[in-house]
């Protein structure tokens, strides 16, 4: 059977060496005669998996000592609430940049737990760019400063970070954490769901910096406090074990056969310039997101007409380009080239949609 070129934003693919170990150690993981999606989390074979996660995450991102990196569950979406609930502690007050559908879900649910200001938007044009922001918005005494670094659904991404003082800066990096190097000393909290370049769905990665943790709002649930997961090594309760395996092979890949996060990024800047570059010349496909807030994971593209994108989607299916409608909310086409996407991947679907273009002029 044929594997498809998956563009989907997540669940997204995963590399298939990665894929092929896993299916080999699958039945005996290293002689324990069991597979890891049966071991118990306190075995020691299994404590070599998750502290070898974290070791191989902490390299790779090259996360500074004064950082907790914590394994979770709920989403990056549970995350909308844990970081107001934690860090909304001293003045009870946020500010959040609305660059897209999960900013403002997170501004949202943040409201819940306090004084939330909008920073600035770029609703009124469909979230097609980063918006500008005037450092005299920001709150000096805000608790923390939130942005979502890549908008999955409108394929933008910041490409210059907020400069918020000594007001930590939280993000999500749902859809581009381990796409390129990050500076993670700029970051009070960085937070991803693992589903769209780390492993399969089920883990949320939390990335804290030390004195963030501790307290409180009145009322958290015990299983929401950073300090729970930080003071137990991500094992108060059960982990999600087989993700946080995956995403230990996943790291291995990335470290040996890619060679780290510097050439990930020269390679995926490479595998979205071919897509870009097409749709900047070609009569038919046009980029949705502005230049200078294109994204290197999400490209969203529209042809003009909602049935010839109908079309086209239907006809790149049938071709085993799967997954490229555009998020029901915004409708048009969107290639999610994840890591995990090979270059050939992104080669023929460009070459698929010169063809529809000459058939469709
Ligand atoms: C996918 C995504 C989310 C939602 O993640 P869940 O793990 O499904 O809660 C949030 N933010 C961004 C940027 C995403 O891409």
């Amino acid at each position: 059977m044929n594997r498809v070129y998956n563009f989907s934003a997540g669940p997204s693919m995963l590399p298939e060496s990665v894929l092929n170990r896993a299916a080999a150690e699958m039945l005996n993981y290293e002689g324990s005669g069991q597979s890891v999606m049966e071991m118990s989390h306190r075995s020691k074979v299994y404590d070599a998996i998750i502290k070898g996660a974290e070791a191989l995450l902490r390299e790779v991102m090259q996360i500074p000592d004064n950082y907790k990196v914590l394994f979770l569950q709920g989403g990056a979406s549970s995350q909308f609430a844990m970081v107001p609930l934690n860090l909304m502690t001293k003045n009870r007050k946020a500010d959040y940049v609305l660059s897209g559908q999960f900013s403002t879900k997170a501004y949202q649910e943040a409201k819940r737990y306090g004084d939330c200001k909008v920073i600035a938007s770029s609703k009124e044009d469909t979230f097609s760019h980063i918006p500008a922001l005037d450092k005299k918005e920001f709150r000096p005494d805000a608790d923390y400063f939130h942005i979502c670094m890549n908008n999955t659904i409108y394929g933008t991404v910041y490409h210059e970070l907020p400069d918020t003082g000594d007001v930590p800066l939280v993000a999500d990096i749902s859809s581009c954490i381990l796409s390129r190097p990050i500076d993670v000393s700029k970051f009070g909290v960085l937070y991803a769901g693992a589903q769209k370049n780390v492993a399969p769905a089920g883990l949320t990665i939390v990335i804290i910096r030390e004195d963030l943790i501790g307290d409180v709002q009145e009322g958290t649930p015990t299983m929401f406090m950073y300090k729970t997961h930080a003071d137990n090594e991500s094992m108060y309760n059960t982990p999600p074990c087989y993700s946080i395996y995956m995403c230990k092979l996943v790291l291995e890949w990335i470290k040996n056969e890619i060679g780290g996060l510097e050439n990930m990024e020269k390679l995926n800047v490479e595998k979205a310039n071919l897509l870009y570059d097409f749709l900047d010349n070609s009569k038919l496909f046009k980029g949705c997101a502005e230049k200078d807030s294109r994204s290197i994971m999400n490209v969203t593209f529209v042809t003009g007409d909602a049935d010839l994108d109908a079309k086209f989607v239907k006809e790149a299916t049938a071709a085993g380009f799967v997954n490229l409608m555009g998020h029901r909310s915004v409708g048009g086409m969107r290639a999610s080239i994840y890591n995990a996407m090979p270059r050939e991947g992104i080669e023929k679907l460009v070459a698929f949609m010169q063809k529809f273009e000459e058939e469709n002029a």
